[in-house]
């Protein structure tokens, strides 16, 4: 499902990973991004990355499921078009619903 990328902090297009950069101290849900190597690997952010899944292996039902665990809340307009560069309404228009159940549960625990 993913064509052309590149590593959201370096513009590396090799060894790329979907991960999730931490929102802040001791928040295990982050920004969807995508990173090469060195990155993830780099000591300044290597704390801060949580979920690593190589792009290759990304599909439409993964990243369902992150939304659905909660390891994510990127705006999903922005993450597909900006960083998958992928146009899908059909898995945008899932991820959205995800979101507002999401939001509905954090509601009513509060
Ligand atoms: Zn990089």
């Amino acid at each position: 499902m993913i064509n052309k990328k590149t590593c959201s902090r370096c513009g590396e297009k090799r060894n790329l990973h979907l991960i999730t950069f931490s929102y802040g101290d001791n928040d295990p849900s982050g920004r969807l991004l995508l990173y090469c190597f060195d990155c993830r690997t780099s000591q300044d952010v290597n704390h801060r990355i949580d979920t690593s899944i190589p792009i290759e292996i990304v599909t439409e039902s993964i990243l369902e499921d992150l939304y659905r665990l909660k390891k994510t809340y990127s705006d999903p307009d922005t993450f597909l078009k900006m960083i998958l560069e992928v146009d899908n309404p059909n898995l945008l228009n899932k991820i959205n619903k995800i979101l507002k159940k999401n939001e509905k549960e954090n509601r009513l625990k509060s």
